[in-house]
């Protein structure tokens, strides 16, 4: 399995998993083999669930409408489908992920208490 079919194996479980620099102590993504700062080799990492809510903006295409935001989970920028209860700044976990028919992958927030 390469990277990508084992992120997205991971997926199907409902888990998160991204490259890692342990060098850099960075994720690196797009997931890579190599660190794009050190070129160490990377492995395979859950990414953090606790994150910060960045920036919201509201789609207007047709099945995709609704809030996206931009959130910040231990470095790595995620881009999530979320309600419009959040605001920015506000801590965030990631409460789906799941890869649509087209394998994009798709991340939900939720507003952490
Ligand atoms: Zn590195």
């Amino acid at each position: 399995m390469n990277l990508k079919e084992k992120i997205f194996e991971k997926i199907k479980d409902g888990k998160f998993l991204s490259t890692f620099c342990n060098q850099c102590k960075k994720h690196i993504w797009p997931p890579s083999n190599n660190c794009k700062e050190c070129f160490g080799i990377t492995e395979l990492k859950d990414v953090d669930n606790k994150g910060i809510l960045l920036e919201i903006s509201y789609s207007h295409i047709v099945d995709q409408k609704g809030y996206f935001g931009i959130g910040d989970f231990s470095g790595l920028r995620i881009i999530g489908k979320m309600d419009s209860n959040i605001e920015i700044g506000e801590p965030i976990s990631i409460s789906k992920v799941r890869a649509n028919k087209d394998n994009k992958i798709i991340v939900e927030f939720d507003k952490l208490y």
